[in-house]
């Protein structure tokens, strides 16, 4: 059995994982040695005779249980990077364990006393904040998970809870189900007209894999969305749209979207009963506020108020951007009446007159040295840090491995550089944590490293990789959750980096970073046309940067409809009142939209974020967390005009290192918050950097 540091390199925690020589084979044998340490710890920490102490309760599990994470992390990320049947089967048979693991933690009652009682111990008040702060957050999520229910109440709790996972499993399945069961087959080649070539062509293969002719559309957005946005066929556009908002509802079977089985009308109403009574066992009003114990924003009624301001805020330049729709549509093209169906259509040609340009073209100015250059200087800049090529075993030859130092040439942190899509790798772009920053047992301290993880082409013919403006603004967003864990200066585990920071204020670090890629000085020095090093022209610039807040009144308005839904839901909504979800949908949406939506659209029965996703009483969280970024970018802002420099303003930069990126998820967002920007958020900034800081003119 390979169960040593040296014949199994997933138990070797001495330096940087050894990428070259882990086999799926390594797996199943680490694991039973990380389980069997960490489930050890555990029991013992939780003994009646083990003192209620730090040093004696978390310290052990944490240094029990970091390295089963470390090992874990490793398996995770490989089977996300480099796939292969065996280590797939390897993670798989594993990932059950590992997760039986931490929820019997988050179980075990005689763990949760302990805890409690480090708590009430006269030791208490001479622990950091930092250790405080773990022990609270620790002591919060037993109790969210009903640790302190009364005995005779856990099993219903227990019901509750298993009842609510398979309801939001029929959900999806439903949704899927009823994506699935439909089709639209285009027979003529007319009735194609307006459609993109790649569009047509994937339709043509899809129907030659069923042995038909002509070309087949589905309800899968890649499919569906085209169609809706450029088709010039009109009768085709409504039939696809029917169907698409009719998806898993009672009106399904009319328009062809799915059968009566699939309509999650009834599972909405029970998940919203089960998610009110898992409350009031908790000792909350309602579940609004059970999703809001962990996070940013405190009470629902705030969160309300947020949107609606922003509501309010946005809605002149939404009735502008409807009235600009309606205008063009009757002018341009034809349509006196603009129909739900004509929406998508209607903007799509009114942005192409507007703010054309290409993609590609943008795309030659991108080069991958010259977008990490800039990267690299606008952090080396705002942060005082130095970043430079570094060493260390990798999964595939395209990684690359860098790390950060600080002016002085310490070591801050390393990350990984993982660019390309290839086969074996899960799309998307993402941050992961390899190595959290801690105090190490002697002196001296655990250096964070990161996974920086996107799927952009790679260099083909000998001309180096270069990226569209999205892609810039995805490695951009990535590298600031990458920043976020890798300058904390906070030296315990359980609140380093991003650990323990509320998930409406997460995305602060990484959207912020985005706003330097609309910076003209930013883009300017990181552009370089891949055959002339011409930088960006700042014509193409300025037409990108006004093709971004095309429609942003309606798009505003639309979000605020989705959250102010999902939170009056979670405040007081009870079907048993004879009122569905799908009339308080309609009803909010009259209330804050200026359009109104089709008598028969069924949205609510496919919104998976709340009623199969984690985002119950969350879904505000997108618009929060861009309030936050935004304004946080607006001190930089605030501070070039001051100046009359550029936004890459050092002692701004040094702020919120220090307050935002370095303190991690040791106090709670609102205090770093308040500590960066001397008050509390506001959304002037996200409004004006949405080409909404004033009132419309009159037209
Ligand atoms: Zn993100």
């Amino acid at each position: 059995m390979a169960t040593t540091p040296s014949d199994n390199p997933l138990l070797d925690f001495t330096a940087l994982p050894r990428f070259g020589e882990i086999r799926p084979e390594h797996v199943t044998p680490a694991l039973d040695v990380l389980l069997a340490n960490a489930k050890a710890a555990v029991e013992r920490a939780a003994q009646p005779m083990t003192p209620a102490q730090w040093s004696d309760v978390v310290e052990p599990v944490e240094r029990a249980t970091e390295p089963l994470s470390r090992a874990w992390g490793v398996v995770g990320h490989l089977n996300a990077v480099a796939d292969t049947p065996e280590l797939r089967a390897a993670h798989g048979e594993n990932l059950p364990r590992v997760t039986e693991f931490w929820s019997s933690v988050g179980q075990n009652l005689e763990l949760f006393k302990k805890y409690k009682a480090i708590t009430h111990h006269d030791s208490f008040e001479l622990l950091s904040g930092e250790r405080k702060k773990i022990l609270e957050n620790s002591l919060r999520d037993f109790r969210l998970s009903g640790a302190e229910l009364p005995e005779e109440q856990k099993p219903r709790f227990a019901e509750l809870q298993e009842r609510q996972a398979a309801l939001a499993k029929a959900f999806s399945d439903h949704v899927l189900d009823a994506t699935n069961a439909y089709a639209f087959y285009a027979t003529r080649e007319a009735e194609l007209a307006g459609l993109p070539e790649d569009v047509s062509a994937a339709a043509r293969e899809a129907a030659e894999r069923e042995n038909k002719e002509g070309w087949k559309f589905t309800l899968h957005f890649p499919s569906y969305f085209p169609v809706l946005q450029y088709s010039e066929n009109r009768a085709m556009r409504e039939t696809m749209y029917r169907a698409y908002v009719t998806r898993a509802s009672e009106l399904g079977p009319v328009y062809g979207a799915g059968k009566a089985e699939w309509d999650n009308t009834a599972i909405i109403e029970e998940q919203l009963k089960l998610r009110a009574e898992e409350a009031k066992m908790l000792g909350y009003d309602n579940f609004a506020e059970v999703s809001l114990t962990p996070k940013m924003a405190e009470t629902p009624a705030q969160v309300m108020s947020f949107l609606e301001d922003l509501a309010t805020r946005a809605r002149p330049h939404a009735e502008k951007d409807w009235k600009e729709l309606r205008d063009f549509a009757a002018s341009e093209l034809g349509l006196a009446q603009i129909e739900p169906w004509d929406m998508a259509f209607a903007a799509e040609r009114l942005r192409q007159k507007r703010y054309s340009f290409s993609e590609n073209e943008v795309k030659q100015y991108f080069p991958e040295d010259f977008v990490l250059q800039g990267l690299f200087k606008v952090t080396e800049t705002l942060f005082g840090v130095h970043i430079r090529p570094d060493s260390a075993p990798v999964w595939n030859p395209d990684v690359r491995f860098f790390r950060v130092e600080n002016a002085d040439g310490t070591l801050v942190a390393q990350f990984y550089l993982d660019l390309y899509a290839r086969e074996g790798k899960r799309g998307g772009a993402w941050m992961d944590d390899a190595r959290s920053r801690r105090k190490l047992d002697g002196n001296g301290v655990q250096t964070p490293v990161a996974y920086l993880t996107c799927n952009f082409s790679a260099p083909v013919g000998g001309r180096p990789a270069c990226f569209t403006h999205d892609e810039v603004i995805t490695l951009f967003h990535e590298f600031g959750h990458g920043l976020h864990h890798m300058l904390t200066r906070v030296d315990e585990l359980g609140v380093s980096g991003i650990n323990g920071v509320e998930w409406d204020a997460v995305e602060l670090p990484s959207q912020f970073m985005e706003n330097f890629c609309w910076e003209w000085d930013v883009v300017r020095e990181m552009s370089s046309h891949v055959e002339t090093g011409k930088p960006l022209p700042r014509e193409l610039f300025d037409k990108m940067l006004a093709a971004k807040n095309f429609q942003s009144g309606l798009g505003t308005l639309r979000q605020i409809v989705f959250s102010m839904f999902d939170m009056a839901l979670h405040v007081d909504f009870d079907a048993s009142k004879g009122k569905s979800a799908n009339d308080l949908a309609r009803e909010i949406n009259e209330r804050y939209h200026v359009i109104a939506q089709a008598s028969f659209s069924r949205w609510p029965n496919t919104f998976s974020h709340i009623f199969a996703g984690g985002y119950a009483a969350g879904y505000y969280s997108y618009k929060w967390a861009e309030v936050l970024s935004a304004d946080a970018y607006a001190a930089f802002e605030e501070a070039a005009q001051a100046a009359k420099s550029s936004v890459l303003d050092e002692s701004t930069g040094t702020r919120y290192r220090k307050e935002i990126l370095e303190v991690g998820g040791s106090r709670p967002a609102m205090e770093s918050f308040k500590a960066f920007r001397g008050r509390e958020p506001n959304i002037d900034a996200l409004l004006r950097h949405n080409g909404m800081e004033q009132p419309p003119a009159q037209q």
